[in-house]
C-alpha cells in the first residue's frame, strides 16, 4: 500500500462518441460532483475532468471546446479519428497526472455518485476500486444473458476477470503508471487491471438506463471486444484445436480400421459414398475451423509485431494556464497542444 497524499486530486475520464446530446448534462453533473468532493476536502482543487472526443461525427468536439474554454477544470482531447471506446479510454487516462483517476461512459448510467464510496475506498488504501453491477435490470434480456454467458465462458478458460465489471473503476496513480506500461495494442482494459495486482476493492452499484442518445455499442463492436478479451488473455481455443484434432484423428483411425477390415476380412467390400464422404467432409471441416482459430492468433500477433501507437491526438483544449500534462508526454507523440 501506498501512503496516498491528505487531499488527493482526482481526474474523471470520459470517452465520448457521438455523444451530443448528452455531453452537456454529464459535464454539469461531474463538475458539480468534484466541487462537492472539493468542499467536503475529499479531493484536491487540482482536480480535473478529460474528455475524450473518439472521432465523433456529431458536434460533440464542438461542444468540448466550448466547455473547456470556459471551465478551467475540463481538458478536452479529440482523436484523430475513430478508435474504439478501450482506445478512447486509453488516450484520456494516459493524459491524467492526478492522485486518483475515474473512469467512466459518458452517459454516466454507472452513477456518478458512485465515485464517491470508490474515493472512500480509495483513502482506505485500495489502489483500484471496481465498480460492479449488482443487476442488469436496465439490458435488454439479450445482452443480459449473452453479457453473463461471457464472464462464465472467460472463467472456464481461465480468464481473471471481475464478475460484471466493466470499465467503471478508479486507478491509483501508482496502478495507472502501472497500467500505462503495458504495450499491447489489443486493449482489453478490465483484463489488463486484473494483471496489475495491488490492493483493490469493490464498489457495488445497480446501473441505470441510458438518459439519451443510442448505445455506441451495437452487438458488432460487442463481439469484437469479446472477441479481443478472449484472444488477448487465453490461449484454451489453441489448446482446445489439439484435443479436436485428437478426437478427429482417433475418429478417422477407427474409419480406417473398419475400411481394411471390411476389404481383406469380408466379401461385402461396398465402401460406398458414405463412408468415404462422411470422413472427408468431416476432417475437411475440422481443419478449417481450427486453421481458422489459428489465423486469428496470428493476426494478433501480427498486429502487436508491427507496434504501431494505438492512436494519434489531434488536439487539446483547457483553459489557459491550467496544469495539464504536456502532449508530447503521452505514447503517441503526434499532437499539437492547443
Ligand atoms: N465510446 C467511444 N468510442 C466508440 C464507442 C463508444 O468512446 O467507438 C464511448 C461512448 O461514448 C460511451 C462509452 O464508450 O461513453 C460506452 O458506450 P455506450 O454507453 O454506448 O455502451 P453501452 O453502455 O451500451 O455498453
Ligand atoms: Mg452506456
Amino acid at each position: 500500500m501506498s501512503a496516498q497524499p491528505a487531499v488527493p486530486s482526482v481526474a474523471i475520464v470520459v470517452p465520448c462518441y457521438n455523444e451530443e446530446e448528452i455531453l452537456r448534462d454529464t459535464c454539469a453533473e461531474l463538475l458539480q460532483l468534484l466541487a462537492r468532493l472539493e468542499r467536503d476536502g475529499t479531493a484536491s482543487a487540482t482536480s480535473k475532468l478529460y474528455l475524450v472526443d473518439d472521432g465523433s461525427h456529431d458536434d460533440t468536439w464542438a461542444l468540448m471546446e466550448a466547455i473547456a474554454a470556459r471551465e478551467p477544470q475540463v481538458v478536452a482531447v479529440r482523436l484523430s479519428r475513430n478508435r474504439g471506446h478501450q482506445n478512447a479510454l486509453h488516450a484520456g487516462l494516459a493524459q491524467t497526472v492526478e492522485d486518483a483517476v475515474i473512469s467512466i461512459d459518458a452517459d454516466l448510467q454507472d452513477g456518478a455518485d458512485n465515485i464517491v464510496a470508490m474515493l472512500e475506498h480509495f483513502r482506505d488504501g485500495s489502489e483500484v476500486v471496481y465498480g460492479v453491477r449488482t443487476g442488469r435490470a436496465s439490458d435488454t434480456l439479450f445482452k443480459r444473458f449473452t453479457a453473463e454467458g461471457y464472464y462464465r465462458v472467460m472463467e472456464r478458460l481461465g480468464v481473471d476477470l471481475v464478475f460484471n465489471h466493466a470499465d467503471f473503476r478508479l486507478l491509483s496513480r501508482r496502478a495507472l503508471d502501472a497500467l500505462l506500461q503495458y504495450p499491447e495494442a489489443n486493449l482489453f482494459l478490465r483484463g489488463m487491471v486484473r494483471e496489475l495486482g495491488f490492493r483493490s476493492s469493490q464498489v457495488e452499484y445497480e446501473r441505470r438506463e441510458r438518459a439519451a442518445g443510442e448505445s455506441k455499442y451495437p452487438l458488432r463492436r460487442m463481439l469484437s471486444l469479446a472477441w479481443s478479451g478472449i484472444t488477448a488473455f487465453s490461449s484454451a481455443p489453441l489448446r482446445a484445436i489439439t484435443v479436436l484434432g485428437l478426437c478427429a484423428s482417433a475418429f478417422s483411425f477407427a474409419v480406417i480400421a473398419w475400411v481394411l477390415v471390411t476389404r481383406l476380412f469380408t466379401d461385402n467390400a461396398v465402401p460406398g459414398w458414405a463412408s468415404i464422404l462422411l470422413p472427408l467432409l468431416f476432417i475437411g471441416s475440422v481443419q478449417l475451423l481450427c486453421l481458422g482459430v489459428i489465423g486469428e492468433y496470428i493476426a494478433k500477433l501480427y498486429e502487436e509485431v508491427k507496434q504501431r501507437p494505438r492512436y494519434h491526438i489531434d488536439q487539446v483544449r483547457h483553459a489557459p494556464g491550467s496544469d495539464v500534462r504536456s502532449a508530447d508526454k503521452t505514447p503517441a507523440a503526434a499532437s499539437e497542444p492547443a
